[in-house]
């Protein structure tokens, strides 16, 4: 199950899924961060990774421990 937990568009507005008020708090921060460091590479680009690498080195076991509960926040 593939879900968008949050976008940023090319204006810089951030838009953050309401289910993830669900999840657990560094979850909310991994989205938050990653959408945050699309105002500074509006792609998936190395240096974009670099970013996250240096604001939350942990990004990619939060990012899974996420993927993983989306059928459990879904259900409710
Ligand atoms: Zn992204």
């Amino acid at each position: 199950m593939k879900v968008q937990w949050g976008s940023c568009s090319p204006a810089g507005r951030i838009t953050l899924n309401p289910l993830l008020v669900k999840a657990p708090r560094e979850c909310i921060d991994y989205v938050l961060l990653h959408e945050l460091c699309h105002l500074l590479h509006h792609n998936h680009s190395p240096k974009f990774y670099q970013a996250l690498d240096r604001h939350m080195p942990r990004w990619r076991a939060i990012k899974e421990k996420l993927d993983n509960m989306v059928e459990e926040v879904f259900r409710g």
